[in-house]
């Protein structure tokens, strides 16, 4: 049987952008630099950029886990069951404990690229108990907002006949280029869409960029007029829905922004099976704070610290 060949090809969404915003070798890395590890004999950089790529830190290991948990929760709606706050936690804490093992032993060598690996492991920083109580306490209140709270309860109650997306990856093409967009949950409901977010971190300005890029989304999946899209960012840990009914100005600005920020990544795009590595295109950024908590740290020689 003849291997699959891959291209590598560029693609946006929203995170990939704030990458490619915060340092431009933080990018190279995670797009390009560990490309073709696959094919690499001894495994060499190429490896070693990939385990780097796959490094994730507590906070989104545990923000991870509960999303993983509240799509079980849908499965199991879907299939005409439910699942009790305690019940979610316990998936929630199971995925927590069964990811800290691959990471805190060897085992995530098995399969450096899909296994969880911590940053804080990697690195050898210490994880103190007040982080790890932290993150229990994250999947607690999570999870427990989630299934109890009044502000939740459309999501609980909306009929699975109605779901449009719980969790998929899915793109579509904007200026010829894949655009990534992984919807958390929407429903249709009387010719209106809902989409909704799950944050466990705190709000921020970007969060609202991010949903409006969904917006995007559902007007080209569904053809849905934009007025008709409301968007909800529920910050489960902070136990808050922020609700944005869909404005043609700030869908019109979001996506300026993404265009902008398409165009940039086009300039520098290259197929690293085909073209020539042009440094030059890949700065490091040398800022300290980014650098302290950048996965890339041990092998970047613009690490600033
Ligand atoms: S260590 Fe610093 S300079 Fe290097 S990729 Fe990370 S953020 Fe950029």
């Amino acid at each position: 049987m003849v291997a699959k060949e891959y291209k590598c090809e560029l693609s946006w969404s929203a995170s990939r952008a704030k990458e490619f915003e915060r340092c431009k070798r933080d990018y190279w890395y995670s797009r390009y630099g560990f490309w073709g590890w696959w094919k690499e004999r001894p495994r060499g950089e190429k490896f070693d950029m990939m385990v780097h790529k796959n490094l994730g830190s507590l906070p989104a290991f545990t923000g991870d886990v509960v999303h993983r948990a509240i799509e079980r929760w849908f499965q199991f709606r879907q299939a005409g069951s439910t699942m009790s706050a305690s019940e979610l936690m316990e998936e929630a804490v199971n995925l927590f404990r069964s990811g800290w093992r691959q990471s805190s032993t060897d085992a995530w060598k098995e399969q450096p690229n899909k296994l969880t690996h911590l940053f804080e492991h990697h690195y050898g920083h210490e994880i103190s108990k007040e982080r790890t109580e932290r993150a229990r306490k994250l999947i607690e209140v999570a999870t427990r907002y989630f299934c109890e709270s009044p502000q939740l309860q459309v999501v609980r109650d909306t009929a699975p006949d109605s779901w449009l997306s719980v969790e998929s990856l899915d793109t579509y093409q904007y200026l010829g280029t894949k655009v990534y967009a992984v919807p958390d949950f929407a429903y249709g409901e009387n010719e209106k869409v809902h989409i909704w977010d799950w944050k466990t971190g705190k709000p921020r300005e970007d969060d609202i960029f991010q949903l409006h890029t969904y917006a995007l989304y559902a007007c080209e999946k569904w053809q849905t007029d934009p007025e008709d899209i409301t968007l909800y960012a529920a910050y489960l840990g902070e136990e808050q829905v922020q609700a944005i009914p869909v404005q043609i100005d700030k869908l019109s600005e979001a996506q300026d922004r993404m265009s902008t920020s398409l165009r940039e990544m086009m300039d520098v795009h290259y197929d690293p099976d085909v073209d020539d590595l042009m440094m030059d295109h890949w700065p490091t950024s040398g800022a300290p704070e980014g650098c302290r908590f950048c996965r890339y740290k041990g092998i970047c020689d613009g690490a600033a610290g």
